[in-house]
């Protein structure tokens, strides 16, 4: 899944970038592993020919939003439709030396964003329904036209308010209708507000009433220092977890994304502990065995015919998949079972 980073100029967009890809980035995409302990405990017990963690696509290949006319140009809009979810990078440091168009006003930048993304929707809801004023079908139940003349005019005053599109709830048919349309706002946005390294620990007053109202509102953020990730990133694991600790805090830049973006999406994990192979795969919470077998490969979906599962916990107590499976842990489900969190799959399929 694809995560953009946007913001103004010169709020640490990139270091953020650097910091999150552990001084592995190369160019401006990057696959950030998802940390997790579980996997590790997989891994060091079936000690597979390879090992692929779950991974976060991070990347800080937009243009910078600009301060005054346009905010957001066509170009990063575009990227922005494409990204699967957006992390707003706000400037929360002092400087006398990195510009930044105005005083520093953390919360104030953040909602500029956020009422630029809803006036942008705004103008594509307000045109729709200027056409769709002209069409015969829109007096039509059950015509494409009529659904969505029923949807946009229950939008527009909802964005007229500066409500974003993601805070609002779709049936199935509204949510189609809303993905075509590819609104800026309808796309989970998870802020990332970056403060000094001095106040890494103990964010400024402001910031920290902010990320309680935004979080207090379901959307995510948190405070990170970019520099200072960046700085640690260089370090090797053991250094880092050290220094880490000397600042008050007990995970990394990288790890602060992943698990926001994680949240935003409500996203959980799934293993396969194959010998060559063993994976920890990303999944929307609430998604089927099924589905989960087509985020491994379209074939093991097509070729389903029933899935073998350990729960992580008792993966955990037996001590390997074997041991779970003699202690008669593994049950068998077919299509329709709800994936639980750290679920370990093997998927039995007819090819
Ligand atoms: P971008 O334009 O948003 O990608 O910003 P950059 O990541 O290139 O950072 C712009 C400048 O701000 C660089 O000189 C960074 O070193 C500096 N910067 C980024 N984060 C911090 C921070 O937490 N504290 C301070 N003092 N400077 C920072």
């Amino acid at each position: 899944m694809k995560v953009l980073l946007i913001g103004f100029p010169m709020v640490g967009k990139s270091t953020l970038y650097r910091a999150a890809a552990g001084g592995d980035a190369k160019g401006d995409v990057t696959a950030v592993p998802v940390p997790d302990p579980r996997f590790d405990r997989i891994v060091a017990q079936v000690k597979p020919k390879k090992a692929t963690p779950a991974t976060v696509t991070l990347a800080d290949d937009g243009e910078a939003l600009a301060p005054t006319g346009k905010m957001f140009s066509n170009k990063l809009l575009e990227a922005a439709k494409k990204a699967e979810v957006l992390l707003h990078v706000v400037r929360a440091f002092e400087s006398d030396f990195v510009p930044h168009h105005a005083d520093l006003n953390p919360a104030r930048d953040r909602e500029s964003v956020d009422v630029e993304m809803v006036l942008t929707d705004l103008a594509i809801v307000e045109n729709r329904l200027e056409r769709l004023a002209k069409s015969q079908n829109v007096k039509s139940p059950g015509h494409p036209d009529y659904l969505e003349k029923r949807l946009f005019e229950r939008l527009k005053p909802v964005l007229e308010e500066g409500t974003p599109i993601r805070a609002m709830e779709f049936d199935e048919e509204e949510t189609k209708i809303v993905k075509n349309f590819q609104f800026v706002s309808a796309k989970p946005c998870v802020v990332a507000f970056n403060v000094g390294e001095a106040d890494v620990s103990n964010p400024p007053a402001a910031v920290a009433k902010e990320i309680e109202t935004l979080r207090a509102s379901g959307t995510v953020a948190f405070a990170v220092s970019a520099n200072l990730e960046e700085e640690l990133a260089q370090l090797d694991a053991n250094d880092r977890a050290e220094f880490l600790a000397g600042y008050g805090l007990t995970e990394s830049a990288g790890a602060k994304v992943v698990q926001a973006v994680y949240g935003a999406l409500g996203l959980i994990t799934f293993f396969t502990a194959g010998e060559n192979d063993t994976r920890a795969w990303p999944l929307r919470a609430g998604s089927t065995s099924l589905k989960a077998a087509g985020t491994i490969h379209n074939d093991i979906a097509k070729g389903f015919i029933r899935a073998e599962v350990v729960h992580y916990a008792d993966y955990d107590e037996a001590g390997s998949l074997d041991a779970a499976y003699k202690a008669g842990k593994m049950s068998l489900e077919g299509k329709e079972y709800v994936i639980q969190d750290g679920d370990l799959l093997h998927i039995r399929t007819s090819a």
